[in-house]
């Protein structure tokens, strides 16, 4: 879907402002993409692919204390898994050249060494309404910064007793132009460059620079940065000669009752409230492929969405929408029975083989034979013995069709002596056929079942959104009960289920058979409907 961002490239391409587009996707690898990532990313890659172009993808990996290779790895197969290949660069390749560019910034008596601690720096920084104020060493000589700053990089120097400024406006109406930190030091190994460096580049400083040794085109992020800007401009005004980056913003993704943080997403795993990056009930892409959602889905849910210039909420429905829609046409049926009732049909004494509709989507309808025998399962809720009104579905003396078999009439059940039912007993009515029924019989309810002489046991994992409706902070939020595993039954059919295979499990929702798990669990993608709940 074309965005205002179609509109500015259409137009430099027209005026020959630049005659091939780059764009990029940076992320920083210090946890698993997520969907609002898959939104930067379709756009970025979305625009080279409309305009001839190409989309870097590039590490923004200048802070060692949080990135770590099994990241990289995740971001890689993610992408990939969304469809696209992509050239791949690393910012700390880049480490050289923004040492350059610092000692630069120093010479040309525009960046300096200051000694202030992160909270002495805070606080002099001022406000929205008040300026901040000059550091005492703002005007230290050009060569005594150069040789603290030599120190910086040489190891010389303890972890936050110095920092690198430059030197632009304490009184800016920005804040981020008041003499930002573009270097600190932080002697701590990189995961790729080891330990060469002892300093480290601020993203600012950093960015730009990565955006102009590229040389991208179009450095496209989210509204946040709108304010950094100017401090972007600056670094390449005073840093860079040669073609320009220029930086435009959209705004992030959000959706409701979904937690769109990496830091508290990484704090969820950590704390072990969740079975990993890729729990099923996680935002990220690699939760959502466990999931059972696929790259096109996510596509279509980030063309849909669109980009725009003002922060929003998108509701979590119009995700599930999007697999849904794709897997109404796609999923094969199948019967399963997640909390099972065992169902004798007395008169039902030789073993049928009824046919089954796979996918009445599909472009060439299939059939599958299944069996039909005296002891079947149904699910527990669809027999009550004091049904509440409007139920439609079996009771002590009513009636009921099964799915694609017969209608049947219900003769008695055993109960177990706290009153719980643990038997089912009903009759086949002849003549009532699907299909073949010429009985003239009504019955409201429509029931699904598993042949029990024949069938697998699976276990199904239904999830629920992490977060709770309302207000509050996330671990106010949070939802204790967002996992609801049952042990049920499925047709023999499924016991040959590949792993990360989707079904349609009649009435239950759409399901994907676990892609980690050996034995036979299936993943709840989404219910039927919107808004199901168990
Ligand atoms: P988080 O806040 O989750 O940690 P981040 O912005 O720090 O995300 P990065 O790895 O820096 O994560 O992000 C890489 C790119 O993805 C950036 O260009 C960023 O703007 C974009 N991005 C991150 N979150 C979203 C989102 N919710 N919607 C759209 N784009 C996003
Ligand atoms: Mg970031």
């Amino acid at each position: 879907m074309e965005s205002f961002l179609d509109n500015i490239i259409k137009s430099d391409l027209a005026s020959g402002k630049v005659s091939k587009i780059i764009t990029r996707f940076p992320p920083e690898p210090n946890g698993f993409l997520h969907i609002g990532h898959a939104k930067s990313i379709c756009l970025n890659f979305g625009l080279a692919e409309r305009y001839g172009g190409v989309c870097n993808l590039r590490f923004d990996d200048t802070n060692p204390l949080k990135e770590e290779n099994e990241y990289v790895r995740s971001i890689i197969e993610d992408v990939k898994w969304l469809g696209f290949d992509p050239p791949i660069f690393y910012a700390s390749d880049y480490f050289d050249v923004m040492y350059k560019c610092a000692v630069k910034l120093i010479k040309a008596g525009k960046a300096y060494v200051d000694d202030m601690t992160a909270e002495e720096l805070r606080q002099a920084r001022g406000t929205l309404t008040e300026g901040g104020k000059e550091s005492k060493h703002r005007n230290r000589p050009i060569a005594e910064s150069l040789e603290m700053f030599e120190d910086m990089k040489n190891g010389r120097v303890a972890d936050g007793a110095l920092v690198l400024r430059t030197k632009i406006d304490m009184a800016s109406p920005n804040i981020n132009m008041r003499d930002p930190v573009i270097y600190r030091v932080l002697n701590t190994p990189h995961h790729r460059q080891g330990d060469k460096w002892c300093i480290y580049p601020m993203y600012d400083f950093a960015h730009p620079l990565e955006d102009a040794i590229e040389g991208i085109t179009h450095s496209i992020c989210t509204l946040e940065f709108e304010d950094h800007r100017p401090l972007y401009d600056w670094v390449l005004d005073n840093c860079w000669e040669g073609p320009r980056p220029h930086q435009y913003e959209f705004a992030r993704l959000d959706i409701t009752r979904t937690i769109m943080s990496k830091r508290y997403l990484k704090m969820l795993v950590d704390k072990k409230q969740v079975a990993g990056w890729d729990d099923p009930r996680m935002p990220t892409l690699a939760g959502l492929r466990r999931r059972g959602f696929s790259p096109s889905a996510i596509k279509s849910f980030c063309a849909d969405i669109g980009v725009a210039k003002a922060n929003s909420q998108v509701n979590s429905a119009q995700l599930e929408f999007s697999i849904r829609d794709e897997l109404n046409m796609t999923a094969s049926r199948a019967m399963a029975v997640l909390d099972p009732l065992e169902l004798v049909l007395t008169n039902n004494t030789t073993e049928q083989t009824l046919s089954f509709e796979v996918n009445p989507n599909a472009e060439k309808p299939k059939k599958r034979r299944i069996s039909f025998g005296q002891k079947i399962y149904i699910e527990r809720e669809d027999f009550e013995v004091n049904p509440p009104p409007k139920y439609n579905r079996l009771t002590p003396d009513g009636m009921v069709r099964l799915k694609n078999a017969y209608i049947i009439k219900c003769t008695g059940y055993e109960q177990d002596k706290n009153g719980k039912v643990t038997k089912v007993i009903a009759e086949i009515i002849e003549g009532t056929k699907s299909g073949q029924d010429k009985s003239g019989i009504k019955v409201k309810g429509v029931i699904h079942w598993v042949n029990a002489s024949d069938c697998v046991d699976i276990e199904t994992r239904l999830y629920d959104y992490l977060l709770k409706d309302g207000e509050g902070s996330f671990e106010e939020r949070f939802s204790d009960d967002s996992l609801i595993i049952k042990h049920g039954k499925a047709e023999k059919y499924l016991g040959k289920a590949k792993k990360a295979e989707r079904f349609q499990f009649l009435r239950n929702g759409y399901f994907v058979r676990d892609s980690k798990e050996n034995g036979l669990v299936f993943n709840r993608i989404v219910g039927l409907k919107d808004g199901y709940k168990k």
